[in-house]
């Protein structure tokens, strides 16, 4: 029996396959598709942007370096930068709002509290199947069994384990993740509901050659029948046809009804003369409600979905299998304090609820109405300013995330910033083994007895840092959550209420 099964190698259940693994955990991966790179051909357009928040994952587990030279070749990568509001430099593009681009040179991260720079970048263009072959390497490495051509459509849950299936080819395990995607098969097999609000539109990306491209304008353009984008020299062209979402995605459009649509939401009689790849989404926005049922979890997409506006569905999923796999790992090993695995589902199912808003904050902007209009233009002036602009971007990158930890100290339930200390160690390598890690900034070293109690889940740092915000010490989960900080009187008492609360009974 295996600990933990987890239904799709895509990059969710990938990730979480590598926390798992690096816990020592036994874990099996079952995918359907049969080779790795199957299910790209089947769907185009492969880059995504990701935020601070996935960047600092992988940092923190050593990948950064990796992570970058997977996809150094991505347009946007290594982009040239511009000198921000706050002194600091920013890729040429950060990310758009309901189709308004915001200006890097206005995002001003210096008026966001407890930051210190990191290795991370902000945002990075990736590409996703070459994260993908990142991720399973590591995998692999760390004892992981991948198994591709191996759907699931049959989930068992009983009392001490869980059986999952494909006909006569059946696997047990005492847990089960599903991050099998937005139609999650696990999803559906093991009843969570799924709720949330229709779509409004289709879109189509799609390389295209044009007859006449001088019809249409660069970049990203609202109309008052829909929206159209051009993008670079190789003919990708993206719409919004607001249909209500009615185009039947199990059908391949036609050059026919993607020149219909293309006029339609452009408002020209452009000709399409050849289409060489398209897909299509919608901006259908749903999320289970709870995150687990028994031994079953969902993670990713499998979880919740919406439109890609914004480029967020890839970030809340590796928020996701971060948050979830020491605590799962936890309960596997035998030590997890009790509840610790239902704060997977009161810490992350908020975050998704409020990444479904923000899709549906920008439809909103979107429609192809005199009311929307007016509207969207109080929305480009408010990112016409430094201020709106950084609201936006901190919403968007997911800065600003805190959990409701309780607390004193507003830090706690935050992202850990980088800490480094003065001998030269930085908290993101400090946590690449996957343990907590508890600074101790005092001059005494007043934690190392209190910490030694913990030290096969807790690693112990002392040091004089850099900048350490004020703060003598700081204790955070192996997820990068701060979960306790003290700025005086850093005494063991705290430290240990706190460190029994997410890493169980102390060794004896
Ligand atoms: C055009 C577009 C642009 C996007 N841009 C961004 C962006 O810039 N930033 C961002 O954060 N997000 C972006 N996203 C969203 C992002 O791609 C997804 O949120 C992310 O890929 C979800 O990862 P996942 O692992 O949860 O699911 P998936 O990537 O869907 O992987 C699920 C895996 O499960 C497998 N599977 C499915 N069913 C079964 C079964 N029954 N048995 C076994 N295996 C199964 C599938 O084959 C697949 O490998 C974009 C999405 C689109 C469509």
């Amino acid at each position: 029996m295996y600990d933990v099964v987890i239904v799709g190698a895509g990059p969710v259940g990938l990730f979480l396959a590598c926390e798992l693994g690096l816990a020592g955990c036994s874990v099996l991966v079952r995918e359907k598709e049969p080779e790795p790179d199957s299910r790209w051909q089947a769907q185009p357009f492969e880059k995504r942007g990701l935020f601070g928040f996935s960047t600092g994952a992988f940092y923190r587990r050593g990948l950064l370096d990796a992570l970058r030279e997977t996809s150094a070749d991505v347009a946007g990568h290594g982009a040239p930068a511009v000198a921000a509001a706050d002194g600091t430099s920013r890729p040429l593009a950060v990310g758009h709002f309901a189709g308004v681009m915001l200006d890097p040179a206005k995002v001003d991260l210096a008026a966001l509290p407890y930051r210190l720079p990191s290795p991370a970048p902000d945002t990075l263009m990736i590409r996703l199947p070459a994260v993908e072959s990142l991720l399973a390497e590591r995998a692999i490495k760390l004892g992981v069994e991948i198994r591709r051509g191996a759907p699931v459509d049959a989930v068992v849950q009983h009392d001490e384990h869980v059986v999952v299936s494909a006909g006569a080819d059946a696997v047990e395990a005492r847990w089960v993740v599903g991050c099998d995607g937005g139609r999650s098969a696990v999803r559906r097999l093991a009843g969570f509901e799924f709720t949330g609000t229709e779509p409004e539109f289709t879109g189509y990306t799609m390389v295209a050659t044009l007859a006449d491209p001088e019809k249409l304008r660069p970049g990203i353009n609202a109309t008052p029948t829909g929206m159209y984008l051009r993008m670079g020299a190789d003919g990708t062209l993206g719409m919004m046809d607001f249909d209500g979402g009615a185009f039947d995605r199990s059908r391949q459009p036609t050059l026919d009804h993607l020149q219909t649509v293309l006029r339609r939401v452009s408002g020209t009689d452009v000709t399409l003369t050849d289409v060489r790849r398209v897909s299509t989404f919608t901006d259908r926005a749903k999320q289970t409600t709870t995150y687990r049922e028994g031994r079953i979890l969902l993670a990713g997409d499998a979880a919740h979905i919406h439109s890609p506006l914004g480029g967020q569905g890839l970030n809340t999923g590796i928020g996701d299998a971060v948050n979830l796999g020491w605590k799962l790992a936890a309960i596997v090993q035998g030590h997890a304090p009790d509840g610790l695995l239902d704060t997977y589902d009161e810490e992350r199912r908020p975050v998704g609820a409020q990444v479904l808003d923000w899709s549906r904050a920008q439809v909103a902007v979107m429609r192809p109405n005199r009311g929307t209009w007016a509207a969207r233009g109080v929305v480009r002036d408010l990112l016409g300013t430094r201020d709106g602009t950084t609201y936006v971007f901190e919403k968007m990158s997911g800065l600003s995330m805190r959990y409701d930890l309780g607390g004193a100290h507003p830090l706690v339930g935050r992202n850990a910033p980088d800490f480094l200390l003065e001998d030269g160690a930085s908290l993101g390598e400090l946590m690449r083994g996957g343990l907590g890690v508890v600074l101790d900034f005092t001059a005494e070293r007043r934690l190392a007895g209190p910490a030694s109690a913990w030290r096969d889940r807790v690693r112990y740092a002392a040091g004089t840092p850099v900048d350490g915000l004020g703060l003598e010490a700081v204790l955070i989960r192996p997820d990068g959550t701060v979960a306790w900080a003290e700025v005086d009187d850093a005494a063991g008492a705290g430290f240990e209420e706190a460190a029994s609360r997410w890493f169980g009974r102390p060794t004896a």
